[in-house]
């Protein structure tokens, strides 16, 4: 699935992609959708076909010799690239070794996150985020980890994705938030520049991004599918929002099932 911002006072577009085939989501709202597992994973990695997904999407050899299924990308300040430990050395130079983004984002309350500095603002649409607010730039996924761990002293790092579905989210003032948390942590954030040099934690001057999602009803309640345990879902669709597609009968979360050979009608 592909999530897209469509500028300012439109929503996010999603589109469903299959092979050659593109839907457009936002023209389904209201109207019925169905997916049926036809049973075949493919590994998104290698192509192969696989009995299980591991990883969100890969075959087990995949999950197990690729760096970006290490569990130090989940954890970045667990990287061990400078003990020559990394499973893919070239990899980890292109992507780890790249600017990152801490930043600050409202998707089921205030939230800490970090991505690269490319991965914006995909990693909000992503996380159903309303507003975002990129806080600060570092050299490496490894610094980014270290300002992470420092900011979750006092704010989440993961989602309430009930919540976020459920849209009962009020606005945060993520301007207020930033300089609140760097006052805060000034001594912690310093400490961080002590060690990796007085340039290498960036504060950024931007200004916060609103994300508007195309929801004709968020559920009271929330049910989810499982494509594992029943093969054909669907109903009317009722809204997009994060990975999900919210349906009368209940969610799916689409990225679970990354590399699932789906029909759709
Ligand atoms: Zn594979």
């Amino acid at each position: 699935m592909h999530i897209e911002p469509a500028g300012r006072n439109a929503p996010v577009r999603y589109t469903l992609r299959a092979g050659d085939h593109r839907l457009d989501l936002n023209a389904r709202l209201g109207k019925t959708l169905r997916l049926t597992h036809t049973g075949a994973i493919a590994c998104t990695h290698c192509g192969r076909a696989t009995r299980k997904s591991f990883g969100q999407g890969y075959c087990y050899p995949c999950f197990k010799r690729l760096a970006q299924c290490d569990t130090c990308i989940v954890k970045p300040e667990t990287c061990h690239f400078d003990q020559g430990t990394c499973r893919e050395p070239e990899w980890g130079e292109s992507h780890c070794f790249q600017p990152h983004v801490v930043y600050l984002a409202n998707s089921s309350g205030l939230k800490v996150g970090i991505t690269r500095r490319t991965q914006l603002p995909t990693r909000w649409l992503d996380q159903g985020a309303i507003q975002a607010l990129p806080i600060l730039e570092v050299d490496t996924r490894q610094q980014s980890g270290f300002v992470e761990m420092l900011f979750k002293e006092q704010v989440a790092d993961r989602t309430n994705w009930r919540a976020m579905l459920k849209g009962e989210v009020e606005p945060v003032d993520l301007c207020a938030e930033r300089d609140r948390l760097l006052a805060s942590l000034d001594n912690g954030l310093r400490g961080l520049r002590e060690r990796f040099g007085a340039d290498s934690l960036r504060v950024l001057d931007v200004e916060p991004v609103t994300l508007d999602y195309p929801v004709l009803e968020s559920p009271t309640k929330v049910v989810s599918h499982n494509l594992d345990k029943t093969p054909a879902v669907g109903g009317t669709l009722m809204g997009l929002k994060g990975q999900y597609l919210m349906f009368d009968t209940g969610v799916i979360n689409l990225r679970k099932y990354t590399g699932y050979e789906v029909t759709v009608e």
